[in-house]
């Protein structure tokens, strides 16, 4: 194909995605004064990836030094994001309540809090099982042995942040292409030297692959083997229900992984099913209704009253690594490519964090936020993965 020279584009950056990750690393790329931004997005509007899907969920309660890092920044972003980029993203600190019911939960709770207490985490505390009795009488606590509660964990809008960290670098001179596929990337001896889309070539040495659960398929057209792999999950929304609060935290069932949270007038259900396997799924499957308010009902008896409109239900897709941590940086022997991808399941809860972990190490080379060479594409080549278990 011919182009003409003269109209060739070309960026600074340009990011493939234009989900929360690729929207928060424009942002931060921006704020620190890098304007030459180009964001592209193969669907007519953003969103339609896992950003659209996800539960909103945020938490500092993990068990690895680097996904809590990852957390203490973006937390208190959220908190800050209205007044700082003048957007919603709708934070709602109502809190994570883990439920254990077995010894070997509250001891790895009563780690993971110490650990987290280390690394400057303030609001996370054990509950016995009285207080958490005391504070949800509506549960079945016959076999709860106590748990952990963070009052500073919560949920966010995942879309209405999305928006606010592409807004705010519009406004500030970064530019986004919807309706655009990135069909190829080029490399040249110095490394990365353009991308292919459909709207024709754009040059540029730095390109950001953010393609969420299709991050694999971006990764290979740089000649680039990318260990992240979809796995569906599901959520049901349920009626409006008034006989459980609304002020309700993230309550975690441990003994299943049974999780919900307050949703408008009802509640949002979540499990995840241990038979999941990898894939590109996204149709929900009628059949999960049952399984999940089985579920619902053992743990919160009353929630045998709930309505479900299936219609209502959607599935996603987690973008999973081998070792449940993030990837993300410069690919090793490829100048100029970088990854923020397989999030495991906490890319929204992450996106503040990857975007200025990024940010420093496309503009800086380096950053403080967390030991980057932890997160590097490198360490599965070089056995170094690092196993988070605190996965919901
Ligand atoms: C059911 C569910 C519940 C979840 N709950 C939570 C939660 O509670 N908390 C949390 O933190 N996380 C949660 N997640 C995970 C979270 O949603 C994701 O980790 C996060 O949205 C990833 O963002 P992203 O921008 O990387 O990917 P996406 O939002 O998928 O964006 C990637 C974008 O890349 C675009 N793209 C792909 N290929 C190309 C191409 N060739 N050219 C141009 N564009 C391309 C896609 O169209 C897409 O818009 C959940 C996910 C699901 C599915």
């Amino acid at each position: 194909m011919q182009y003409n020279s003269v109209s060739m584009q070309t960026a600074e950056v340009v990011i493939i995605g234009g989900g929360i990750v690729g929207s928060s690393i424009a942002y931060h790329l921006t704020a620190a004064g890098c304007k030459d931004v180009l964001v592209i997005e193969r669907e007519t509007a953003q969103g339609k990836g896992s950003t659209g899907k996800s539960m909103g969920g945020v938490r500092a309660q993990f068990s690895t030094p680097v996904n809590i890092q990852m957390s203490l920044y973006s937390i208190p972003f959220y908190a800050s994001f209205d007044e700082r980029l003048g957007y919603p993203a709708g934070y709602r600190p109502q809190g994570y309540l883990f439920c254990a019911t077995q010894d070997k939960h509250l001891a790895y709770l009563r780690t993971n809090q110490q650990e987290q207490i280390a690394m400057g985490l303030k609001n996370v505390r054990m509950v016995s099982a009285d207080e958490i009795r005391g504070m949800f009488p509506q549960l079945r606590s016959d076999d709860i042995l106590g748990g952990s509660f963070c009052s500073t964990d919560g949920f966010v809008d995942p879309y209405s942040a999305m928006n606010g960290f592409m807004s705010w670098a519009a406004d500030h001179g970064a530019k986004l292409w919807k309706n655009t596929p990135v069909t190829a990337i080029q490399r040249d001896a110095r490394g990365i030297s353009g991308v292919e889309t459909s709207k024709g070539p754009v040059s540029t040495r730095k390109v950001v692959n953010a393609a969420g659960p299709w991050a694999a398929g971006v990764a290979e057209m740089a000649g680039v083997d990318l260990p992240v792999e979809p796995l569906r999950r599901m959520l049901v929304p349920t009626e409006p229900f008034d006989q459980f609060p609304h002020t309700a935290p993230m309550i975690i069932d441990m003994s299943n992984g049974f999780h919900f949270r307050p949703e408008s007038l009802g509640f949002l259900l979540a499990w995840n099913d241990p038979e999941e396997t990898p894939g590109f799924k996204t149709d929900f499957e009628s059949t999960f209704i049952e399984k999940i308010l089985m579920r619902a009902a053992d743990r919160v008896p009353i929630f045998e009253n709930l309505a479900v409109n299936p219609k209502r239900a959607w599935a996603g897709l987690y973008e999973m690594t081998p070792d449940h941590h993030p990837i993300l940086g410069e690919v090793p022997g490829v100048p100029g490519f970088f990854l923020a991808n397989g999030f495991s399941g906490h890319g929204v809860m992450h996106a503040p964090a990857t975007g200025k972990i990024l940010s420093d190490l496309l503009l800086t080379g380096k950053t403080d936020l967390v030991d980057a060479s932890l997160l590097n594409l490198s360490r599965f080549a070089e056995g170094r993965m690092i196993e988070e278990t605190a996965v919901l």
